[in-house]
C-alpha cells in the first residue's frame, strides 16, 4: 500500500515537472523571444486541451474589454475608427479617435453637417460644419463705421484694442461679418484669380465661413510695414489675444487640421473660458478643441 502511494507521488511529481516546463515553453514560444536553441521546443503545445482553452478564456476577456470602451460609441463611429486605425498604423489610438473626431477621415467638404444649435457659443464652423444659409446673428453691432460684430465680440474686441494701445500698437480692421452672399462673391473671385484647390486654402465656401458668425475678424497693423505677421502688434497680439477672448484660428502648421493656410490676421472671439484652456493645454485649434470635448 505504502509502495503505490509513493509510485502514485512519483507520478503526480512527475506530471508538475512536465507541466511547469509545459507552460514555460509555451510562454516563451508566446512572447516570441528567439533563443537560437528554440526550435526544439517546437512540441505541438497548442494543441493540449487546456492551453487551447486558456487562449480561448483569453481573446474573450479581451473581446470584453473592446467591447466595454467602444459601448457607448455609434456603429459608425466604431467602423471609422477601424478603419482610419487601419489607413494609419503610425498613429496611436488616441490620435486616431481625435482625427476620426475632427472628421479628418473625410475629405473637406463631404458628408458636410449644417449647424443647428447656433445658439451655442462658441460655434465650430469650418469645412465639415456649415451655417444654414438665411443665418444672421441676431447681435449684430458696428464695431467701426463699416464692420459688424456680435455685441459680446465688440466688448471684447474693445478691451483688447484698449490693452493693445496702452502698449503703442494699433489694430486695424480689414474684416467682420460676412454674411453668405457676400461669401460667395468672395469664394467666386479667390477661385478665379488662382484655382479651386489653392483658393479652398485660403477664403472659405459660401456658408463654410466663420465670418459668418459675427464672431471672426481679420486684422491688421495699420502703422507698421511689411508682412502682418512679423509686425510687433501681430506678436503682442499672439502673445495676449487669449487673455481677452480671441485665438489665432488658422495658426502655422495645422493646414491638415483646419484646411486653411497659416493666416496670422483671422482671430475668432471664443470667449475667455475656452481661450485661456486652449492656451494653458496647448491646444492650437478649435478644431482640436471641440473634438477633445465631444460628447460621445
Ligand atoms: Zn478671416
Amino acid at each position: 500500500m505504502k509502495e503505490i502511494l509513493q509510485k502514485i507521488i512519483l507520478v503526480l511529481f512527475a506530471c508538475i515537472i512536465l507541466v511547469v516546463s509545459a507552460t514555460v515553453s509555451y510562454s516563451l514560444l508566446n512572447k516570441k523571444i528567439s533563443l537560437p536553441s528554440l526550435p526544439a521546443l517546437s512540441i505541438d503545445i497548442p494543441k493540449i486541451p487546456w492551453f487551447d482553452k486558456n487562449e480561448e478564456v483569453l481573446t474573450k476577456e479581451k473581446e470584453d474589454e473592446t467591447k466595454d470602451a467602444y459601448q457607448s460609441l455609434s456603429d459608425d463611429r466604431k467602423k471609422r475608427y477601424e478603419v482610419y486605425g487601419k489607413l494609419h498604423p503610425e498613429l496611436d489610438e488616441e490620435t486616431v479617435k481625435l482625427q476620426v473626431n475632427i472628421g479628418l477621415d473625410r475629405p473637406f467638404y463631404e458628408n458636410t453637417k449644417e449647424i443647428t444649435d447656433t445658439a451655442s457659443f462658441p460655434i465650430l464652423v469650418n469645412k465639415y460644419n456649415h451655417l444654414p444659409e438665411n443665418y444672421i446673428p441676431n447681435n449684430l453691432v458696428l464695431l467701426d463705421e463699416t464692420h459688424q460684430v456680435t455685441a459680446e465680440t465688440k466688448v471684447a474686441f474693445d478691451l483688447l484694442n484698449q490693452a493693445a494701445q496702452s502698449k503703442g500698437y494699433t489694430i486695424g480692421i480689414e474684416a467682420a461679418y460676412v454674411g453668405f452672399e457676400e461669401q460667395k462673391t468672395i469664394y467666386a473671385e479667390t477661385v478665379k484669380q488662382f484655382s479651386t484647390e489653392a483658393a479652398d486654402k485660403r477664403k472659405a465656401r459660401a456658408g463654410y465661413s466663420e465670418h459668418q458668425t459675427g464672431c471672426a475678424l481679420d486684422v491688421y497693423a495699420p502703422k507698421e510695414n511689411g508682412y502682418f505677421e512679423y509686425s510687433d502688434t501681430f506678436l503682442w497680439l499672439k502673445d495676449n489675444g487669449w487673455q481677452y477672448g480671441f485665438i489665432l484660428r488658422y495658426p502655422a502648421n495645422k493646414t491638415a487640421i483646419t484646411g486653411y493656410q497659416y493666416n496670422p490676421g483671422h482671430i475668432t472671439y471664443v470667449g475667455e473660458d475656452v481661450a485661456r484652456r486652449m492656451h494653458e493645454e496647448g491646444i492650437a485649434t478649435l478644431e482640436e478643441y471641440f473634438a477633445m470635448n465631444m460628447k460621445e
